[in-house]
């Protein structure tokens, strides 16, 4: 803990390419980088890609991905030279978790919502975790008010490691003009206004000037608007699915 609280100075202050050099100088094999093909991953994934680091890259296939989101991580993979490892659910926890909720159960309450995203999400990412020291996100702080206290580099209760987040001071703005300029493959669905894309039938689009998470999982209150993959120190322990 002090030792991260040691680097964090230095490590604001490094540029997204610089970041992520010593994030893979400094953890080796034992860093993943998870991607769920937003904006700000595609980012990460070109830098990774440019710089030709070494870094393990994970995404989550819930079982709910938009079809374009799949084909996003196929061109992903072939235009940048990439390999990413998809992770899905582990079968008998999806299987109870069905018969328990059913396909469609995650609308009746946050309780269900959030036992659906445990088992679709937050524990293959534990599993893809596992025996590493730290993982890189694509969390700005701009996302929205919950995601305001990101930082570069912190200890992440939820999974008990160190979690980089090398754009946490990025505005979309300057995400979006990035990967223009770069010319790096985005989501289609962007263009039509789904500014965060998760789940399918837990995703909208969002009207011109809202908070650009009001697409996720809209039927809620917005500050539940979580999936348990981010939670935050103090807040982790509001969520009894995240321990
Ligand atoms: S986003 Fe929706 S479908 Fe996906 S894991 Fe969470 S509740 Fe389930």
């Amino acid at each position: 803990m002090e030792e991260v609280a040691s680097w964090e100075p230095q490590i604001s202050k490094l540029s997204v390419g610089e970041i992520l050099q010593w994030s893979s100088r400094t953890f080796g094999h034992d860093l993943v980088f998870a991607t769920s093909l937003g904006l700000e991953d595609q980012l990460v994934a070109q830098v990774i890609a440019d710089l030709r680091l070494n870094i393990d890259i994970v995404t989550l296939d819930t079982g709910r991905l938009y079809e374009e989101t799949q084909t996003l991580i196929d061109q992903t993979q072939n235009q940048l030279g990439l390999k990413i490892r998809v992770i899905t659910p582990e079968h008998e926890s999806l299987e109870k978790h069905l018969s328990e909720w059913g396909p469609l159960g995650f609308r009746q309450s946050v309780t269900a919502r959030r036992a659906c995203c445990a088992v679709r999400k937050v524990m293959p990412l534990r599993r893809a975790l596992a025996g590493k020291r730290a993982w890189i996100t694509g969390l700005r702080r701009d996302m929205s008010p919950w995601r305001s206290d990101v930082r570069v580099v912190a200890h992440d209760h939820s999974f008990d490691g160190i979690k980089i987040a090398p754009l946490w001071d990025w505005t979309r703005p300057m995400v979006e003009s990035w990967v223009a300029d770069r010319g790096t493959p985005v989501h289609p669905l962007h263009a039509q206004g789904y500014l965060s894309i998760g789940c399918a039938p837990c995703t909208r689009p969002v009207a011109e000037g809202d908070d650009e998470r009001s697409g996720r999982w809209w039927w809620e209150r917005h500050e539940q608007s979580e999936c348990g993959l981010h939670w935050h120190e103090g807040r982790v322990l509001a969520n009894p699915l995240v321990r």
